[in-house]
């Protein structure tokens, strides 16, 4: 519990306006701290403007799609205006992307005005720091200012990762932030990279209509991510006509006029309309006087970090991408907001990476929290593990949803959950009870105490916690 913090005095510069950093900065301003922002492409950073909430907004539309292809099962009869059966719907592309970049825009607007009413300065330009305790901004017309400031939190974020030999060109060679410029729908496209964004891209493209080829140099695709989890979602991509290529490493990307060709390191070659590079992120760390601050970069150029975001230098703390601790605006929200309750002397805990739950928002969505089974596999962790298949449950049937399940880990003896995977439509809204659980130790009695509507998906999980019971 917070309570009576002396009201601060301090200066505090923030470099970098997305989650990291505007989180961080209402929590200093209400610490009474004065605050500056320094950031150079419009506050929310990319989760807002390129990366988390236009990708969500394009799954939105996705998703309507993907019900609709389920309606007819339904009973839902589609008929033109003349009364026929439609035999297609079609998705404005143009549209849906306009709509993404306003909803965006509107985003951002809201976080300044935010930000404003909370008395934080935001002075746009790209800032560097001078030693520990200065920022050098650079405005867009070359004018400098030196901001001072009794601490310093770095919160730049990431970039796409790109390839000598795979160069976006931003017109069929794209990166997740080239592709909401598309004003025709590409005829096929070909995603490379089966991680969590790769995996996000392609699942959506697919339920717009589009063919798709997503090349993945692994052996399945989202490689970090529950292996049951991954291997029903990549069951529903080739189900659905997603052509995966795994074990496939892509050699280079080039363009051909209106052909996109990618070539693999075994000798083949996959053509397509468009491509989208999903290669993961590099740290924006370079060039910013952070080594020269005494700050020390891993040879990834990632910032090193504490579990309460200091870094090495005294005063300079480390929040979000940059840190490469867990690339989510979540917890880059929480690493900013923990670097100031600890600066201005607040109650903080340290950060817990078992307690942040995650969700892929592929088409069925993949949630996560906790434990991994792979950690009670490799003997990490002792866990009973429970996994429940969605066909079985009432709601599912009703809606038709036949892929998925629920997972749940608990400790053997004590029954303490301390971690669960769902996988199924609205994942990220289902595992909260299970989030809660494993932040708060409850054991999987306690859950499946707890009564859950009737017919519900939330039921699997009660019924999960139920069958972990021991006498
Ligand atoms: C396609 C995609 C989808 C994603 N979806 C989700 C999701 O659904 N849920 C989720 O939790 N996470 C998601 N993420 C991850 C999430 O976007 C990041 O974890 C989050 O953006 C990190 O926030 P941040 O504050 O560290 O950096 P950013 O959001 O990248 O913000 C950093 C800001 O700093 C600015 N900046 C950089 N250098 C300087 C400088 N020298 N001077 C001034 N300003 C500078 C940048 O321009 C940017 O505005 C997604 C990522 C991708 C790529």
């Amino acid at each position: 519990m917070r309570g009576a913090v002396a009201v601060s005095t301090d200066r505090v510069v923030i470099v970098g306006g997305g989650p990291g950093g505007y989180e961080a900065a209402h929590v200093a301003a209400q610490l009474g701290a004065r605050v500056t922002v320094v950031d150079r492409d419009g506050v929310g950073g990319s989760a807002v403007l390129t990366d988390c909430v236009p990708s969500k907004t394009l799954i939105a539309t996705a998703e309507v799609m993907s019900d609709l292809s389920g309606a007819a099962e339904l009973g839902v009869v589609f008929q033109d205006d003349e009364g026929d059966a439609a035999t297609s719907i079609r998705v404005d592309l143009a549209r849906v992307n306009q709509r993404v970049k306003q909803l965006a825009a509107d985003q951002s607007e809201d976080i300044a005005r935010r930000l404003a009413k909370d008395g934080v300065d935001v002075v746009e330009a790209v800032g560097r720091l001078d030693g520990p305790g200065r920022v050098v901004a650079r405005a867009a017309d070359g004018s400098e200012q030196v901001i001072e400031g009794d601490a310093v939190l770095v919160a730049t974020g990431a970039a796409p990762r790109t390839l000598p030999t795979a160069q976006p060109d931003g017109e069929r060679i794209l990166t997740w932030e080239q592709v909401y410029d598309l004003t025709e729908v590409p005829t096929e496209l070909v995603v490379v990279g089966s991680g969590v964004t790769g995996a996000e891209f392609a699942s959506a493209y697919l339920n717009l209509g589009i063919p798709v080829t997503l090349v993945s140099s692994r052996d399945r695709v989202l490689p970090g991510e529950d292996a049951d989890a991954a291997a029903v979602l990549e069951d529903v991509l080739r189900r659905r006509g997603m052509t995966v290529l795994s074990k496939s490493r892509m050699e280079s990307v080039t363009r051909h006029g209106d052909t996109v060709r990618v070539a693999l390191t075994d000798g083949r070659t996959v053509e397509a309309s468009h491509c989208i590079l999903a290669l993961g992120s590099v740290p924006n760390t370079a060039g910013m006087g952070l080594e020269e601050a005494g700050v020390i970069l891993k040879d990834s150029g990632f910032v090193n970090v504490d579990r309460v975001s200091r870094t090495s230098a005294r005063g300079v703390y480390a929040a979000g991408d940059c840190t490469g601790v867990l690339m989510l605006a979540s917890v880059a929200a929480m690493q900013g907001r923990i670097a100031m309750w600890h600066f201005l002397g607040d109650t903080v805990h340290p950060l817990d990476l078992k307690k942040v739950s995650s969700n892929v928002f592929t088409a069925p969505e993949i949630a996560t929290v906790g434990w991994s089974q792979e950690a009670v596999d490799a003997g990490e962790m002792q866990a009973e593990v429970v996994m429940l298949p969605l066909s079985g449950n009432p709601r599912a049937k009703m809606q038709g949803v036949r892929d998925g399940f629920v997972k749940l880990l608990c400790r053997p003896g004590t029954g303490i959950v301390v971690g669960g995977v769902v996988v199924g439509p609205r994942a990220s809204e289902l595992i909260h009870p299970v989030s809660v659980a494993v932040a708060e130790s409850l054991t999987a009695d306690q859950l499946a105490q707890a009564f859950t509507v009737y017919p519900s998906m939330s039921g699997s999980l009660a019924e999960a916690a139920r069958r972990l019971h021991r006498f």
